[in-house]
């Protein structure tokens, strides 16, 4: 047995390195056989004398039994052979494979053809190789007496907010240069989603008359009309697309500027005046992975969340770069009455993941393995190239072109990758086009949700790289059919 173990590994080995499909297919059910016969008691048969002892055997049984084994498998890689060729003519090749027929050969043969892959929602699974090489750097242990108060710092206006989290916000800020932070009040939540209700609360609460409306230049965050009406406020209501709206001089507005904006990946300006409504400037995508660094931001109001930054969705932690106090205030109001503050444990992991990446920086010496901005900038790099090509390929496809700037933060011209494709199926005969993705068991979210037409979709670029590879293989092969 131990025998057939080894010859096992070894063909393993043949497998995975020079050997293909139908030798791999071979060795299995010579060693099958081996065991089959070693478990009804017969002596051990080496693969190289297995014809030999079938011309000496003593034993007639024996023989015969293995004939007939022997017929089996014949039979067996016959139709083997056959199914190989005919499937390996319809087959795709993913860009990245580095090519062994096997290799091929499972793409071709494995459910995966058949697997739903989800891209509809922005999760961001990407990130998991880098913090898995972070290792013990990334990880937390809290003793259980800790992080027992509902209080952080009775002396902060956000008294909720954990001070070493505070000063990693600010110093990755610093370090990245994406946003000014020493005039501003750090408000910690549950996501940037609960800070956007806490937003929309602490700007609309004074307001007297009219529901305050909330404006988004489409296409906007699909979750932007929901956040704003699912509790019915009387306070504020959803008002759709900004470059449609009519300020209109008694009601004031709040619109919300997304740069880069989910979905399309674009730079964003507010299109309203200031003057008679106020801004959020929701910067959740303003980090070096996925666009050039421009500057430091200085808005009033500027929402961030370590859900896009670093890839930590689950941890829920977002955070608020709020210039006034009596906003700021309202906001930790809002939060109060809400959840009673945020998650302290959350909060120091997130501080412990803000860590690392600026150790990653500071630290002399940074290489590729530490530095989480170049090591996911590549990645999607690699990613966004492969999907240009496939869908180029495809020849039914379009996809936003964005022109390299020069970065601030990694000092070279670099391009823009976003966090999501928006697509646009120019085919004339495809209406729906999140439906015929779907027929392709690709989930995607459809230009409907965004404030667009159905002739786009919303695909997240931050799955995992196995779902991402196969995504890609099947847009490609539309443009063999
Ligand atoms: N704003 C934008 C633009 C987003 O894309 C997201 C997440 N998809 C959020 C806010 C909410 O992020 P979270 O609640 O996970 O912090």
């Amino acid at each position: 047995m131990a025998q057939a173990q080894a010859q096992r590994r070894r063909n393993g080995n043949i497998r995975n390195g020079n050997g293909n499909g139908s030798q791999c297919k071979e060795n299995d059910l010579l060693l099958l056989l081996r065991e089959r016969s070693e478990g009804q008691g017969h002596h051990h048969v080496h693969r190289l004398n297995l014809t030999s002892s079938l011309n000496k055997g003593n034993n007639a049984k024996a023989t015969i039994v293995t004939v007939l084994a022997l017929a089996m498998a014949i039979l067996l890689l016959l139709f083997y052979s056959f199914s190989t060729s005919t499937s390996t003519s319809t087959r795709i090749t993913s860009p990245s494979t580095t090519g062994t027929a096997y290799e091929a050969l499972s793409v071709s043969v494995s459910p995966d053809s058949d697997a739903v892959i989800n891209l509809d929602h922005g999760d961001p699974t990407m990130f998991e190789p880098f913090w898995k090489n972070a290792g013990d750097k990334a990880t937390v242990v809290i003793p259980g007496w800790h992080t027992m108060s509902y209080f952080s710092d009775t002396s902060n206006l956000c008294w909720f907010l954990e001070p070493d989290f505070a000063n990693q916000v600010r110093r990755l800020h610093r370090i990245v240069g994406n946003a000014v932070t020493h005039a501003h009040h750090i408000i910690v939540g549950v996501g940037s989603t609960q800070l956007i209700h806490a937003l929309l609360f602490a700007l609309s609460a004074t307001a007297t008359g009219h529901p305050v409306s909330v404006v988004s230049a489409a296409p906007f965050y699909s979750m932007y009309p929901g956040i704003t009406d699912f509790l019915k406020s009387g306070l504020f209501r959803w008002a759709g697309d900004a470059t449609s709206f009519k300020v209109n001089g008694s009601s004031s507005f709040i619109e919300i500027v997304c740069s880069p904006n989910n979905p399309d990946g674009t730079l964003r300006r507010a299109v309203l005046s200031t003057e008679a409504g106020k801004l959020v400037h929701d910067l959740a995508y303003y980090w070096p992975q996925y666009t050039p660094m421009r500057g430091p931001a200085d808005e009033d109001i500027m929402l961030f969340t370590v859900s896009k930054a670093t890839g930590h969705a689950g941890t829920r932690i977002g955070w608020a770069l709020v210039r006034d106090a009596d906003v700021a205030r309202r906001m930790v109001k809002f939060i109060e009455m809400n959840s009673i503050g945020v998650s302290k444990d959350s909060q120091v992991r997130a501080a412990r993941i803000l860590q690392v990446i600026s150790d990653g920086y500071e630290l002399p010496d940074p290489d590729s393995t530490t530095s989480f901005f170049h090591f996911s900038r590549r990645l999607l790099a690699d990613r966004w190239q492969r999907l240009r090509r496939a869908v180029e390929e495809s020849g039914r496809f379009s996809l936003p072109q964005f022109s390299s700037k020069f970065c601030e933060f990694t000092k070279e011209h670099t391009e823009t990758y976003p966090a999501f494709a928006w697509l646009r199926c120019d085919d004339e005969s495809i209406e729906d086009c999140e439906g015929f993705f779907k027929s392709m068991k690709v989930l995607t979210r459809s230009g409907r949700h965004f404030g667009a037409g159905p002739e786009y979709i919303r695909i997240s670029m931050l799955d995992r790289a196995h779902n991402f590879d196969l995504f890609v293989e099947r847009i490609a092969s539309l443009g063999l059919r």
